[in-house]
């Protein structure tokens, strides 16, 4: 059957020119004698009007004390993509061609009911492959699925992806339908050396390996989701990432081993958002592992990603994206960690860290620590004051068998120094070397490591 899946994201879409752009694309890969499967985004970024975050001021201003129920949340935010696929397809039938809107339920997309992130579970590809067979070009809605229409409690609830839904679906449906590719169609002409905003001279790649582009998305660079390029991944579905707006080949994304082997090889620098640095030190460093377990069981029962978790004896540091922190905050204050006494000869039998946080009155601390005062003459009470840097931003680069190039590290910590820029924090793994720099200084960092590693 030779299917294509084609996603367009949301400025591809974004206005009747573009999309006759989109379509043209559509419209070639017919020519070319494969089966195009279409997925699209909402149209338009934040602040257009059926961009989805719009969408979603509607339903919280009915009453800003009140959040909305998720189930009805995640309906909400799916309208975008659901007005996006009609107009696509709509577009398609006024070139003349036999195109139908597909929502993701109708699609087959069977995802869990956790709603605002849900996860595909399943997809049913029979209505699409027959809808194919007839010759009609299906326009599916990416960021979205349903919870089993069988299923007792949600039969059949609209879910959301969370953020780069929409590359998940079309590499989830290409897996499915057995594509021979996907093609990631988005408004620069393939995954660049670092983000072409901070960086207008950063190169193209011709061709990238899958774990190089999750390594990038992980990492921060959002030109392609990390879920994506990891579906393709364990399916070897090639990937692409294009441009609606040019003929340029873009980026092959495969298992191709990364060009330079075992030279190791460099693929790009990445920054993240806004972040937030906490330090914990635990003084006794047999206490240290289950203070450090309890802490980021803590974040992950809330869902908060961590970054740059640091390894040493007597502390525990790691970061949050900063729209996190509040809650990361409000979860941590207060927080006890019991830990039993191996050494009693004091006659105390346990030692219950209390973490502090500066910020606030009204802070958990505040109540918990007079209580813990009644207990003080069985177990130790060790304050633990959290340190706390507001204003990070992590930058990465991105070198696969990075400790095979000689020197890299040196000119990585040696350039931000020259340049006077403070890194707090450093991390490195197979794939990256990670540094936690004030966020004032990203723009800087990003351009000065790019010229030196890049652009000679
Ligand atoms: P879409 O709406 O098409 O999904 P996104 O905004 O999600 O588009 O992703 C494309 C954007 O990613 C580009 O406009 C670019 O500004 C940004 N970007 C950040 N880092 C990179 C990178 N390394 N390579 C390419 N684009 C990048
Ligand atoms: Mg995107």
């Amino acid at each position: 059957m030779n299917i294509l899946v084609q996603k367009f994201g949301g400025t591809s879409v974004a206005s009747p020119d573009n999309r006759a752009l989109a379509a043209r694309k559509v419209v070639q890969a017919r020519e070319a004698n494969f089966s195009p499967v279409v997925v699209v985004s909402a149209i338009g970024r934040a602040g257009a009007p059926y961009a989805t975050d719009t969408l979603v001021k509607v339903l919280k201003d009915i009453d800003p004390q009140v959040p909305p129920a998720s189930r009805e949340m995640d309906m909400m935010m799916a309208c975008g993509e659901i007005i996006s696929t009609v107009v696509f397809a709509h577009t398609l039938q006024t070139m003349g061609f036999k195109a139908i809107a597909l929502s993701g339920g109708q699609a087959g997309i069977i995802t869990d009911d956790s709603f605002g992130n849900a996860r595909i579970l399943e997809i049913r590809p029979e209505y699409i492959h027959s809808l194919i067979e007839e010759g009609y070009i299906p326009v599916v809605c990416g960021f979205q699925g349903i919870t089993d229409p069988a299923s007792a409690s949600r039969h059949g609830s609209i879910t959301t992806l969370g953020r780069g839904g929409s590359d998940t679906t079309a590499s989830a449906l290409g897996v499915a339908l057995n594509a021979v590719g996907v093609e990631i169609y988005t408004d620069v002409d393939g995954v660049k050396t670092a983000d072409p905003n901070l960086v207008p001279k950063a190169c193209t790649l011709d061709v990238c390996s899958y774990e190089e582009v999750a390594e990038m998305a992980h990492q921060g660079a959002k030109v392609v989701h990390p879920r994506a390029a990891e579906i393709a991944m364990d399916h070897n579905i090639p990937l692409w990432v294009k441009s609606t707006f040019s003929d340029k080949p873009g980026t092959r994304i495969t298992n191709e081993p990364a060009v330079g082997g075992s030279a190791g090889r460099l693929t790009g620098i990445t920054h993240t958002g806004k972040m937030v640095y906490i330090r914990l030190e635990i003084e006794q460093p047999n206490h240290k592992p289950l203070v450090e377990r309890e802490v980021y069981r803590m974040m992950a029962r809330a869902g908060i990603n961590i970054f740059l978790v640091t390894f040493s004896p007597t502390s525990l540091s790691f970061c949050v994206p900063r729209d996190r922190y509040p809650i990361a905050r409000d979860l941590l204050d207060g927080m006890v960690v019991p830990v039993k006494n191996e050494d009693t000869t004091g006659g105390k039998t346990g030692t219950y860290y209390i973490f502090k946080f500066s910020e606030g009155l009204d802070l958990a601390y505040s109540v918990q620590r007079p209580l813990l005062a009644a207990i003080e003459e069985h177990v130790n009470i060790v304050d633990v004051p959290a340190s706390v840097i507001e204003s990070c931003t992590m930058i990465s680069v991105i070198a696969a068998g990075h400790r095979r190039i000689p020197g890299m590290m040196a000119t990585i910590f040696e350039t931000l120094a020259a340049a006077g820029i403070a890194v707090y924090q450093t991390a490195d793994s197979e794939m990256s070397v990670s540094c936690l720099i004030p966020e004032s200084e990203v723009d800087r960092s990003v351009r000065l490591l790019h010229k030196r590693l890049f652009e000679n």
